[in-house]
């Protein structure tokens, strides 16, 4: 009961990239930045470990960016020329590469650092992609000409990725889908069903992450346009609930999401975020506890799973790790306490 994970990504050690940067510059070119992806990959997997984390991913260390990480090995893509677009309806510009013939993989995303982390933790295996729509949204379509084919094109792709990641041994494929909390209509309509093709096929568990992104200022502005009350979860859980996918990532600590919304994902698991990225200053385990306690109003104990709200990725790395420590803590407690 109360598995433990993070959303995804963790904080970059400064010998591998730019630190508090959310498209850092990596330090080293070529075989070397592969080794130090790599061993970076292998002190994430032991953080978590040591947090007492349940459910172990990569931390993200061999991407530079959640998104752009998967486009690199995308055939199609164009980042050499890359253009600054207004990206999540405009809320920050961000220079994004441009889509400029049919897309296609390279060949294998992930292998390397998928294959590290099954090698080295006895524990299950989380792994993340982008969701189709959030892709679609952080690139420049210049070849497709419509969101939908193109959020299509890219789904067939990540199931290509995903099968492949399964194969690894993989537990839990997280999609990311940030865009979902943007574009609630278009989320609906149709960005559930390009989720479900990217999960087609997969017999291991599925998951997908919706949150109001990373602790940095152009989400802290947003976030205080949107009133007293977040219910752009409303509109998209009820299609969320009656997909394939098993479990949901959600923000609920610090957030002002009403957390009745929970219950409309009657039947999925509920991934509630109880560490709040957006904030340096660290949870106590009662916290989490506590956080964990409201959220069983709302969600069954067996289907709860602790998490945090977002990635931790331009966070400073001690203030990761306590936070890291807060959480594993956190559930332990909420076991003793709920668990009977
Ligand atoms: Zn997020």
């Amino acid at each position: 009961m109360f598995d433990s994970t993070i959303a995804g990504s963790l904080p970059k050690p400064a010998w591998l990239a730019e630190t508090d940067k959310l498209w850092p510059r990596w330090r080293a070119t070529g075989d070397d930045l592969q080794q130090a992806k790599l061993d970076a990959t292998l002190l994430c997997i032991k953080a978590q470990e040591d947090a007492g984390l349940t459910v172990i991913g990569d931390g993200e260390m061999s991407r530079q960016h959640f998104v752009h990480g998967f486009l690199e090995q995308v055939e199609g893509i164009d980042f050499e020329h890359k253009v600054e677009m207004g990206i999540r309806a405009d809320r920050y510009k961000a220079m994004v590469p441009q889509v400029v013939g049919p897309l296609a993989l390279r060949g294998r995303v992930h292998e390397a650092e998928a294959r590290l982390l099954r090698a080295h933790t006895t524990r299950r295996t989380k792994f993340t992609l982008p969701g189709p729509m959030t892709i679609v949204d952080t690139v420049a379509d210049r070849h497709y000409g419509d969101r939908i084919a193109l959020a299509m094109a890219f789904a067939e792709l990540l199931n290509q990725e995903a099968l492949a990641l399964q194969a690894d041994g993989i537990d839990v494929i997280q999609f990311d889908e940030p865009a979902f909390n943007v574009y609630m209509d278009d989320a609906a309509r149709w960005g559930v069903q390009a989720l479900e093709r990217a999960a087609q096929g997969l017999t291991c568990t599925t998951a997908v992450h919706i949150c109001y992104g990373y602790g940095i200022q152009a989400n802290i502005d947003w976030k205080k346009t949107l009133g007293e009350q977040w219910r752009q979860y409303e509109q998209v859980f009820p299609a969320l609930a009656a997909s394939r996918i098993d479990q949901v990532s959600l923000e609920c600590i610090h957030s002002h999401v009403p957390p009745e919304l929970m219950a409309l994902l009657k039947g999925k698991d509920v991934m509630v975020g109880v560490i709040d990225v957006a904030s340096d200053v660290v949870e106590t385990p009662e916290e989490v506890a506590e956080t964990i306690g409201r959220a069983l109003q709302f969600v069954p104990k067996q289907r709860l799973i602790a998490c945090t709200n977002c990635g931790l990725a331009p966070m400073r790395r001690d203030i990761a790790a306590a936070k890291l420590a807060a959480l594993g803590a956190g559930a332990n407690l909420a076991r003793q306490r709920y668990g009977a």
